[in-house]
């Protein structure tokens, strides 16, 4: 009987795996052309400084109305970007629209003062072409000024080659862009990269803003990275504020901005436009 159902199992994992990866031949020939099918769109999800509430900015993120299969999650094509080397073409596009978006924002902020726009950046467009430049690019076609673009990237982006991302990262902060680390405490080695990689912020990842009103060990660590990138004199942002409990005790511990459910959803360049000037809405 166990031997059967083993059987069993083991075919099913096979035709799962097979299913995966026909998914993932579909995905990435769907996805070189959903750019200028218009499938693709960027949201913006705001972010608030928690010392008075204000909106200071937002970060960009990628949706995809694939026509059949509807809207397709970021995790779920992200990574056949990266692999595929799609991210190479897309990631510059996403960069200069961005731009585009947020330079045509600054007019309707008005005295609420400029906003600023993070972009994620993957592990493979820090190590092929010229992010540096491209960035430049994007910023001298679009006028947006450079303290208004800010970059994420994760530690698994950094690791391996420091030295290379370390560079980078140096020249893209003299163009005056700002440098963020993604989904910060995740990683194993996340402190020596501060040591070793230039970053202007870092975002604790929601996994450790999830369950900070119970779970006094993650609210521990959320103090201590805090308190650690203050003494560095680096921005502190929280992911993931899902509920008002967890807004209050992040403005509490001195946190310095934050993004989440709570506070908006991504929304689309003209519902954020909303958010900006609510006359308009
Ligand atoms: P990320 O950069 O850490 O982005 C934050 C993710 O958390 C977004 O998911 C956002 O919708 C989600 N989120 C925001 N607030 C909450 C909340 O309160 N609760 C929960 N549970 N989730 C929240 P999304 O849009 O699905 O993106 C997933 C990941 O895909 C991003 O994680 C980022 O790593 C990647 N990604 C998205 N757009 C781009 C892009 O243009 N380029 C690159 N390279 N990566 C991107
Ligand atoms: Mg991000
Ligand atoms: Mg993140
Ligand atoms: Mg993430």
């Amino acid at each position: 009987q166990a031997k059967i159902a083993g059987k069993n199992c083991h075919r099913f994992y096979n035709a799962t795996m097979n299913q995966a990866m026909e998914r993932r031949v579909y995905l990435e020939h769907d996805l070189r052309g959903a750019w200028n099918r218009g499938e693709l769109s960027l949201a913006y999800q705001p972010i608030y400084r928690l010392s008075d509430g204000a909106l200071v900015g937002a970060e960009t993120l990628l949706r995809w109305l694939h026509p059949e299969l509807g809207l397709v999650a970021p995790a779920a094509f992200i990574d056949v970007a990266e692999q595929s080397g799609v991210i190479e073409t897309l990631g510059p596009l996403v960069l200069d629209a961005a731009c585009r978006d947020a330079a045509r924002w600054q007019a309707v902020a008005g005295e609420a003062g400029p906003l600023f726009l993070s972009v994620n950046v993957s592990p493979r467009q820090l190590r092929t072409g010229d992010l540096a430049s491209l960035i430049g690019q994007s910023l001298a076609d679009t006028g947006l000024a450079p303290a208004l673009l800010h970059i994420e990237l994760t530690e698994t982006a950094v690791l391996g080659d420091e030295a290379h991302v370390s560079r980078l990262l140096e020249r893209i902060r003299e163009l005056g862009v700002k440098v963020w680390l993604d989904d910060f405490g995740t990683g194993f080695s996340g402190l020596s990269h501060l040591r070793r990689v230039p970053v202007d912020g870092v975002k604790i990842d929601r996994s450790f803003i999830a369950d900070i009103l119970h779970d006094t060990d993650d609210l521990a660590l959320t103090g201590a990275i805090i308190s650690m990138a203050h003494s560095l004199g680096i921005v502190v942002v929280a992911e993931g504020v899902e509920k008002e409990g967890q807004y209050a005790v992040l403005r509490e511990r001195g946190c310095d901005l934050a993004q989440g459910f709570w506070l908006g959803p991504p929304v689309g360049a003209e519902q954020f436009l909303k958010l900006l000037d609510p006359a308009e809405a």
